[in-house]
């Protein structure tokens, strides 16, 4: 297959995960007779630097061309980084706001995997993650309170500030299709997460739930309120299968579900849009507390590039080696300092691409 990627490696730990991830996809494109194509987007606090804006125009033509596109991270430290002295239009995380309306990348998948061999990096107590646990959620990414109006004004004397959230039936439609589908193929069960006792966008979200639900009798569906899956997740992962919930619920979700899941470093992304082109990345941010210092954990990157291959791509088998050349290398006892235990073996980010990489040499060749 001949296919070409978009790279954006973005700021902070972005070209450090982002290198690892690539040494892996070259490793499956020399393995597996792929040829994977490369082109540099800027996007970010680098684009900042570079054009005076986070995404221009050209980069954005750019994406368009290209099948899919795997990303590192973008963004600074708020209160040292001269990109926060620029107004909110021409900050790092605008050029991602923009970047995902503008292909429309409405399904944000991102999988919370406990695994076994990370059992000590999770906070939650030995019982409640007994055996590990798999949750999908599938955030809505383009509309809601980050994509309504933002007023900051003065009213009188006193400074007023206003946000707009809003949902149309088919954006909640779209997503409710995409949860119920993944269900299908896990566990058979959808939890959808509003506030429907207080705001008017969950009862409009709760009631195409139900109607989509009409179409998908064999999957079971449960509502539940943010702030009680807030607390449940924490309480019993384990009774989740897919969770869907709109875009700013889930992005603190999914936040929360990173840190049970043991670390941030681990949990890879998909958005995609209706014809199944999609941008993949780690769920973390940037790090600039540990950028440039070989320190960070590429394995969320590198998980990304996997679903890539099987979402975007379709090469399942050449996602499943990944993974498990991954799982071996943990098995194996190499860790990155996030998710490091005395009597592991210590690695920084490019030994631990370099690990992975070889794994799947071995892996293939046995
Ligand atoms: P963060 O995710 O960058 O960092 C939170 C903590 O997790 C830090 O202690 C960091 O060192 C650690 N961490 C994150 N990724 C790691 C990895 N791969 N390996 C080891 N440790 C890792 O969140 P933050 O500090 O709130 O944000 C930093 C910047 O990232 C901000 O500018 C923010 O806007 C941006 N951000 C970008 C994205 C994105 O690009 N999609 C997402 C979230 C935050």
């Amino acid at each position: 297959m001949r296919v070409t990627i978009g790279i954006i490696k973005g700021d902070g730990i972005g070209p450090e995960i982002v290198r690892e991830a690539v040494r892996v996809l070259d490793t499956v494109a020399k393995l597996f007779h792929h040829e994977f194509i490369y082109k540099d987007i800027d996007l970010g606090g680098v684009s900042i630097d570079l054009h005076g804006e986070p995404l221009t125009q050209e980069n954005i033509t750019k994406a368009k061309t290209c099948d899919a596109i795997l990303m590192g991270s973008i963004g600074g430290d708020a209160r040292t980084s001269s990109w926060y002295q620029l107004p909110a239009h021409l900050r790092p995380e605008a050029g991602l706001l923009t970047i995902r309306q503008t292909l429309d990348l409405f399904c944000n998948l991102r999988p919370a995997i406990l695994y076994d061999t990370l059992r000590h990096s999770t906070p939650l107590k030995d019982h409640i993650v007994e055996g590990g646990f798999d949750v999908l959620i599938v955030r809505e990414l383009v509309g809601g309170l980050y994509f309504g109006e933002h007023i900051e004004e003065m009213v009188g004397e006193e400074a007023v500030a206003r946000d707009m959230m809003s949902y149309s039936e088919s954006e909640v439609r779209r997503i409710a299709i995409k949860a119920f589908e993944a269900a299908r193929l896990r566990n058979k069960k959808v939890t959808s997460v509003d506030k429907a006792n207080v705001i008017a966008t969950s009862r409009l979200w709760r009631r195409v739930m139900d109607e989509v639900h009409l179409d998908y009798q064999d999957v079971t569906l449960e509502h539940m309120f943010v702030d009680n899956a807030a607390m449940q997740l924490v309480m019993n992962p384990k009774q989740f299968d897919v969770i869907v919930t709109e875009n700013m619920f889930g992005d603190i979700l999914s936040d929360e579900a990173s840190v049970i899941a043991g670390s941030i470093g681990m949990l890879p992304s998909a958005s995609l849009n209706a014809s199944g082109f999609g941008l993949y990345e780690p769920s973390g941010g940037s790090a600039p507390d540990i950028a440039g210092q070989n320190i960070a954990n590429p394995i969320a990157t590198i998980l990304s590039a996997a679903m890539m291959l099987e979402y975007s791509f379709g090469l399942k088998e050449e996602a499943k080696r990944v993974n498990e050349a991954i799982q071996a290398v943990l098995r194996d006892g190499y860790r990155t300092r996030d998710i490091y235990e005395e009597g592991n073996q210590l690695v920084g980010t490019d030994q631990m691409g370099e690990l992975i990489a070889k794994k799947l040499h071995v892996s293939y060749e046995t």
